[in-house]
């Protein structure tokens, strides 16, 4: 069998029936798979003004050519829709086991159309597929149907993507849980999913990872294990998992506190650290996504106090920030047990976190009080207060309701000025490093496709030297607090990064290959004479394509903003006294990236590759 092929499952819910489609071989080689793959097929497939949670709303849940292989990192799954949280494209990815089943299968992708009226889960075997009854499992939160799933339906091995109350309930940042540990958390696909009343989506394969050179693939491989073993990043990674860069970033003024408004926060993030997390007190272990050797998964347990008797995922480093430093909330335990909560809830973190803050922030300047809370004290630190908010968020129960709707939303509706606590771009909640610590971060966000992202780009791994990339110049030592110059830096690693999240290789592993083990890996796996002048021809026709999809759904230049706690220097810290000049990049981004001044991308940038169609449609 060849390489990737682009056998899509469809799937119609509104009539339960099943089908199947192959993607033409020459958008295949042009959009890679994955997100570049579900962007071209979104782009054909649906209506720019749909409603994100009506039927007609497209669920893609894409693998690509290294998806399911045992190469390090090449174990992820990428999710893409209409995110009803910012109105525009929306994107997420995750690791575990799914795609590597669903490839197994003999599958690269699936297609979630139409809506049910009850509901539903889709079980595929092999080339079978078929829509069951969920009515059973609805209510059910991540971990207990999960579990169920997988021994429904053969074990551990078993994919199992699912929502919990979370996506059930339409809160507009649930998240879509694969395997207990992983989740496409950014963006709400897990309410997309619930909107269509899709509880979950299990797969069994019986056959192998297809790739066009398996042997070539597997002396490739051997190259980028061995590489990966001697790597610096990967061992820490490996050592001490994601939290490693709470103990960096609280030194440099990249950690942010206290909802953005503290440079210094090593009072707090001491406690919560990689260091406290993988201490022998919660630690018990480490996981790795299939087929990957590096192990960044943190396994815990908490052995006392009011939280004791939690076993388990422990947090990533944007979980640990977001529930811990950015509430100012300095308990280990607590943290963990939050982050537990929203994983099985299926909200995340990030968004959940950013939202409380803002709240935090509203009780700090007098604009909400406990009466309007259902009583719940929501000061900086009160863990038990935010423990008891996480179900009634994802149940959308009181104060809860509003919360659910994210940061934006909800102070919009708390009125007097709250949004000015609400740390947005195009209304989602920035991810959990300081752009005023690396301006490339603040543009980065800014423009980034899906809204604030810290993984559809590079920047934070450039920012912290680990990137060597000369193919895209890119390599360590950049000067991170300073905006001149830094767009072309941003504008290569948002390539660089269309291609890993085409491919799709973990971002983790960025600084574990080179230019020449990436095409070996991209041929092999994929069966085209990929070039590296391809590859980044197919990274700017994809970047460009997803922000012309945003275009259609109304985004415009004055939505690559960033929110005023950002583009505030700090008087302490790291960072003390530096923020991003984002009007500077922008004046040197929007040229270089083929943008014109109203923020839409440029005719002759689009024919020139190959996005004539596009252009006919945003001019
Ligand atoms: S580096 Fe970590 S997150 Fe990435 S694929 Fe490997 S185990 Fe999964």
């Amino acid at each position: 069998m060849a390489g990737f092929e682009g056998r899509m499952l469809e799937v119609n819910l509104a009539d339960g029936k099943v089908g199947r489609s192959t993607v033409d071989k020459d958008v295949l080689r042009k959009y890679i798979g994955g997100s570049g793959l579900a962007a071209r097929l979104m782009f054909e497939r649906v209506r720019p003004d749909v409603d994100p949670l009506s039927p007609d709303n497209i669920l893609f849940v894409m693998t690509g050519p290294t998806s399911g292989t045992n190469l390090p990192g090449g174990s992820r799954l990428a999710v893409c829709a209409k995110s009803p949280l910012t109105n525009m494209w929306g994107e997420s990815n995750c690791g575990g086991s799914f795609a590597a089943e669903l490839r197994s299968a003999g599958w690269d992708g699936i297609v979630v159309q139409g809506a049910s009226s009850r509901p539903v889960y889709i079980l595929i075997e092999d080339d079978k597929a078929e829509v069951k009854d969920a009515s059973d499992l609805w209510g059910k939160n991540n971990f207990e149907v999960t579990s169920i799933l997988k021994k429904r339906h053969g074990g551990q091995r078993t994919g199992v993507l699912v929502i919990g109350q979370g996506g059930e309930n339409l809160v507009k940042y649930a998240a879509i849980c694969n395997e207990d540990r992983d989740f496409a958390a950014r963006c709400g696909l897990g309410t997309v999913m619930g909107s269509k009343k899709l509880k979950g989506i299990v797969v069994k394969g019986s056959g192998k990872v297809p790739l066009a050179e398996p042997t070539r693939f597997a002396n490739r491989r051997k190259v980028v294990v061995q590489k990966a073993k001697e790597n610096v990043a990967t061992m820490v990674l490996g050592q001490m998992g994601t939290s490693a860069a709470v103990d960096v970033s609280m030194v440099t003024g990249d950690l942010p506190g206290k909802n953005w408004t503290v440079g210094d926060n090593t009072a707090v993030a001491s406690k919560i650290g990689g260091a406290v997390l993988n201490s022998p007190t919660y630690l018990t272990g480490n996981k790795s996504c299939r087929g990957c050797m590096v192990g960044c998964k943190r396994v815990v347990r908490i052995p006392e106090g009011p939280y004791a008797g939690m076993k388990g995922p422990g947090p990533e480093y944007e979980g640990v920030v977001s529930l811990g430093s950015l509430l100012m909330i300095d308990d280990m335990a607590a943290v963990i047990k939050l982050n537990e909560l929203c994983n099985d809830y299926g909200i995340d973190v990030i968004s959940f976190g950013g939202t409380v803050a803002m709240v935090m922030d509203c009780f700090e300047n007098g604009i909400l009080s406990a009466k309007d809370a259902d009583g719940l004290e929501l000061k900086w630190g009160n863990a038990d207060a935010v423990m008891k908010l996480v179900p009634k968020v994802a149940r959308r129960e009181g104060f809860g309701d509003v919360l659910a709707e994210g940061a934006k939303r909800a102070a919009e509706r708390i009125g007097k000025n709250a949004s000015d606590y609400a740390v947005v771009v195009k209304g989602m909640e920035v991810p959990m490093h300081d752009p005023r610590a690396n301006h490339g971060l603040g543009l980065s966000y800014a423009t980034g496709v899906r809204g604030a992202c810290h993984t559809n780009d590079i920047i934070y791994s450039i920012g912290v030297g680990i990137v060597n990339w000369p193919e895209f110049n890119l390599a360590p030592g950049v000067a991170t607090m300073q905006s001149q110059g830094m767009a072309e830096i941003v504008k290569n690693s948002q390539d660089l990064g269309q291609i890993y999240g085409s491919a799709i290789i973990c971002y983790m592993t960025i600084s574990v290959m080179d230019g020449e083990d990436l095409i070996d890996i991209m041929q092999s796996a994929s069966g085209f004479d990929y070039t590296m002048e391809e590859l980044k021809e197919c990274a700017e026709r994809i970047w460009l394509l997803k922000r012309g999809i945003s275009n259609l759904m109304g985004i415009t230049a004055a939505d690559d903003t960033l929110p005023k706690q950002i583009l505030t220097p700090t008087k302490e810290g790291g960072a003390a006294g530096s923020a991003p000049d984002l009007q500077l990049m922008l004046r040197e981004f929007y040229p270089l990236r083929g943008l014109g001044p109203d923020g839409r991308p440029t005719k002759e940038a689009l024919e020139r590759v190959g996005l004539s169609d596009l252009a006919a449609r945003l001019y």
